[in-house]
C-alpha cells in the first residue's frame, strides 16, 4: 500500500517509554541543560530547535508496565538524586526477606539467601506507577513525547539507521484504509535508541538484519504471570517479601514464585515460567492459577479479590546473550539489549543504568556531531568500566545450566557463587526456547491434554483474567499476530506439539476450534492480547511474529 507520510526530523529519537529509554530522555536532557548553563554546549543541542522524542505505544507511560517489582535503588540515585522529594509513588518497605522452597503441601525456608539476593530496606513499587512518574519528569523537562504510537518500521540509509516510521492508524482487517485512516510519520533521527523491552519486535528484526547477536548466546525469556488481591488485614505484614522454588513447577521447568506485601491490604502475587520447558503444554498462566492452590497460598489469599492481572515475558539470558549495543545511528538500551540480572529477577535499575550510560554518550556524539558506530561504540566501552557490567559479569552464567534442569541448574549456581560467576566452565552456552520443546514422539505423555479448572474466586480462566487486564484493541484492524505459515499450525503442529501456543499464551488468543469439516482450525483473538511476546519466543517452528498493533491499544496495567 503506497501511502504519503509527513516526515519529521528529530535530533534523537527514542522508541519505547519504561524505564531505559525514560532514563535516557532524562539524563541527556539534564546533560544539555548543565552545558548549556555552562556555557558549553556545541553541535545540535546548542540549537534551540534541539528536539528529543519518545514514541511509546501504550496511550500513557507506564500502561504497558508490569513488574514484581522490588527496586534496587542504584539506578535512579544516580539519574534523580532528589528522586526522595519528588512524591514517587512507593508501597512498602521491604522489612522480612525470605524464600522457601514449596513441596505439595507444605515449605521449607531455605536457610541462607546470598547477600546480592537480600532485599531488605528496598521498596516495592508498581512499575506501572514508577514508569507513569519518570514520564511526567521527562516531560516536565520539555521531552516531546508520543504516547498512543508504536514505531512500526526502521528507516534504514546507507546501513545508517535514520528514525522509524510510527503505525498507520485506521486500518481495516483487510488492510484497506477507513474514513479515520492516518498515516504514520517518517520520525527522521540522527541516533535511535531502542528501548522496546523485551522481544521488542524492531529490535528482534534489527538485530537479526545486522547480525548485532553475531557470536552471542540467543536470548532465553521467561515468562511472568501476575495479580494483585486486596486481602483481609491481619494475614501478613506490609513490607513482606517472599520468593518461592518448588511447587507447582517439576524439577525439569525453571521458575518461581513471588509475594509481596505492597501494604497490609495488597499484594503483588506471581509466577515466572521458563519457556525453554520440554513440555509442549508448558502454561505459564494455568501454572500460575495451580501456585495460589497450594494450602499456604491459599490461605493468605482466601476470601480476598483479585483484582488485576497481566503478564509479561522477561529476558534472562545474561551477560553472553547481550547483543553488540550499538550500530550507526543506533543504540540498543534495558531488555531489549539484555540489561537483566537473572539470578536476582531485576532489571530496572540496570536498564535505568543503561540509559544514563546511552544519554552519555548521545550527548559526546552530539558535540562531535559523529553519529558513526565507531562514535557510539564508547556505550559500549562506558558499559564495560560500569557497576553494570560488574552486577551482569558475576550472574554470567546463571540462567543457560537451568536448561538442565533444577538440579544441574542449582549446583551450578552454588559453585558461581563461589567462583565469581565461573560454575563449571566459563562461557556456559545456550539455545533458543523453543528448541528445548519436545515432539510427541520424544515426550508421548503431551499427547494427553491438561484439563485445569477454576472455581473463579481463587483460580481464575484465562478470559477472566485477561478482563483483569484491562486489554483493549481497536477490533477492526489486521492482526497483530502474523503467523508465516496458517498450514504448519493446523498440520504439522498438531501432529507434532499438539498447538502448544493453546497453552504458553496466558491470554487465550490462540485456540484450535472444530471447523464446518470437523477438522481443528486455529482461530485468533488478537484483542485479548496482552504484549507479553510470549508466542513470537515459545512458538516452536519460529512461524509467530508479534508486531504492534495499531497505537493505544494493549492492556492497561493500573498499580501492576
Ligand atoms: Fe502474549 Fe502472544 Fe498471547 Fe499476546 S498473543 S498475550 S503476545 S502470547
Amino acid at each position: 500500500m503506497d501511502v504519503q507520510r509527513d516526515s519529521m526530523d528529530v535530533d534523537v529519537l527514542i522508541v519505547g517509554g519504561g524505564p531505559a529509554g525514560l532514563a535516557t530522555a532524562i539524563h541527556l536532557t539534564n546533560l544539555i541543560e548543565q552545558a548549556r548553563e555552562s556555557g558549553e554546549l556545541k553541535g545540535p543541542a546548542a540549537s534551540d530547535e534541539f528536539m528529543l522524542a519518545v514514541v511509546e505505544k501504550s496511550a500513557e507511560f507506564g500502561d504497558h508496565m508490569l513488574s514484581g517489582a522490588v527496586i534496587d535503588p542504584k539506578g535512579l540515585d544516580e539519574l534523580i538524586p532528589d528522586w526522595k522529594e519528588k512524591d514517587l509513588p512507593l508501597a512498602a518497605k521491604v522489612n522480612d526477606d525470605a524464600m522457601f522452597y514449596l513441596t505439595k503441601g507444605g515449605r521449607i525456608k531455605v536457610p541462607f539467601l546470598p547477600p546480592a539476593m537480600q532485599n531488605h530496606g528496598y521498596h516495592i513499587v508498581s512499575l506501572q506507577q514508577l514508569v507513569r512518574w519518570m514520564g511526567n519528569q521527562a516531560e516536565e523537562l520539555g521531552v516531546m513525547a508520543f504516547t498512543g504510537t508504536a514505531g512500526a518500521q526502521p528507516i534504514f540509509e546507507d546501513g545508517c539507521c535514520k528514525g522509524v516510521i510510527t503505525d498507520d492508524k485506521g486500518i481495516d482487517k483487510e488492510g484497506k484504509q477507513k474514513s479515520n485512516f492516518e498515516a504514520g510519520m517518517e520520525l527522521r533521527s540522527k541516533i535511535t535508541v531502542l528501548a522496546e523491552g523485551p522481544r521488542g519486535h524492531l529490535t528482534k528484526q534489527i538485530v537479526s538484519e545486522l547480525k548485532l547477536d553475531k557470536g552471542k548466546n540467543p536470548q532465553s525469556y521467561v515468562t511472568g504471570v501476575k495479580e494483585l488481591w486486596e486481602i483481609p488485614k491481619g494475614r501478613i505484614k506490609a513490607g513482606t517479601m517472599y520468593h518461592t522454588l518448588g511447587f507447582p513447577l517439576n524439577m525439569k521447568t525453571y521458575g518461581g514464585g513471588w509475594i509481596y506485601a505492597m501494604s497490609d491490604e495488597l499484594l503483588s502475587i506471581g509466577l515466572v515460567t521458563a519457556l525453554n520447558a520440554g513440555d509442549s503444554r508448558n502454561d505459564p498462566h494455568g501454572n500460575f492459577q495451580s501456585y495460589k492452590m497450594h494450602p499456604w497460598i491459599k490461605s493468605l489469599l482466601q476470601g480476598g479479590k483479585m483484582t488485576k492481572y497481566g503478564a509479561k515475558t522477561i529476558s534472562e539470558g545474561g551477560y553472553f546473550a547481550m547483543p553488540q549495543l550499538y550500530h550507526d545511528g543506533l543504540l540498543l538500551v534495558g531488555e531489549s539489549a539484555g540489561f537483566l540480572d537473572s539470578m536476582r529477577l531485576k532489571g530496572i535499575h540496570l536498564g535505568i543504568k543503561s540509559g544514563i550510560m546511552a544519554a552519555q554518550t548521545i550527548f559526546d556524539a552530539l558535540n562531535r556531531e559523529d553519529y558513526s558506530a565507531n562514535s557510539l561504540s564508547a556505550y559500549d566501552e562506558r558499559f564495560q568500566r560500569s557497576w553494570a557490567k560488574n552486577e551482569l559479569w558475576k550472574v554470567r552464567n546463571f540462567h543457560q545450566p537451568y536448561e538442565h534442569g533444577l538440579i544441574f541448574g542449582g549446583m551450578n549456581t552454588g559453585a558461581q557463587l563461589v567462583t565469581g560467576g565461573r560454575g563449571f566452565s566459563d562461557r556456559i552456552q545456550a539455545k533458543p526456547d523453543h528448541e528445548s520443546m519436545k515432539t510427541f514422539s520424544a515426550m508421548p505423555e503431551a499427547k494427553k491434554p491438561i484439563e485445569r479448572k477454576f472455581d473463579g474466586e481463587l483460580t481464575f480462566d484465562k478470559l477472566s483474567d485477561v478482563y483483569a487486564s484491562s486489554t483493549n484493541h481497536e477490533e477492526h484492524q489486521p492482526s497483530h499476530l502474523k503467523i508465516a505459515d496458517l498450514s504448519i499450525c493446523e498440520d504439522r503442529c498438531k501432529r507434532e506439539y499438539g498447538n502448544p501456543c493453546q497453552y504458553f499464551c496466558p491470554a487465550q488468543v490462540y485456540e484450535m476450534v472444530e471447523g464446518d469439516d470437523k477438522e481443528l482450525h486455529l482461530q485468533l483473538s488478537p484483542s485479548n492480547c496482552v504484549h507479553c511476546k510470549t508466542c513470537d519466543i515459545a512458538d516452536p517452528y519460529g512461524i509467530i511474529t508479534w508486531v504492534a498493533p495499531e497505537g493505544g491499544g494493549g492492556p492497561q496495567y493500573s498499580g501492576l
